[in-house]
């Protein structure tokens, strides 16, 4: 993700980090956690879940920052994800931003 303006205290702060847990057998392979998600942790599984649906699987575990999106657009319940303490958590700042200028 490139920032277009860098807060001064950007590396102060303390990014938020999560785990997602897939509950796969009550997932309708609908996508939508996979499209909405902002950090693009998720994709397709090539497999089938017991209802013949591709869940979703983690693909990029490092990038999801526990904001819930996946688990607030789940019609199903079938995805939701827990926060990783911070003294637990190797990447707690934010990323040295590419400098990019928007005009
Ligand atoms: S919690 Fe947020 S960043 Fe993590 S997988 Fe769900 S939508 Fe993506
Ligand atoms: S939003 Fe829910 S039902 Fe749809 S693919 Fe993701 S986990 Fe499955």
């Amino acid at each position: 993700m490139r920032y277009w303006r860098v807060p001064l205290d950007s590396k102060e702060i303390v990014v938020s980090r999560g785990i997602v847990v897939i509950l796969e057998e009550r997932c309708k392979g609908c996508g939508y956690c996979i499209a909405y998600c902002p950090r693009n942790v998720l994709e397709l599984s090539p497999g089938y879940n017991i209802k013949g649906y591709h869940p979703p699987i983690v693909k990029k575990p490092d990038d999801c920052v526990n904001c819930h999106y996946c688990e607030t657009i789940c019609p199903d319940f079938a995805i939701y994800s827990l926060e990783i303490p911070p003294e637990l958590s190797q990447q707690a700042v934010l990323p040295e931003p590419e400098a990019e200028i928007s005009r």
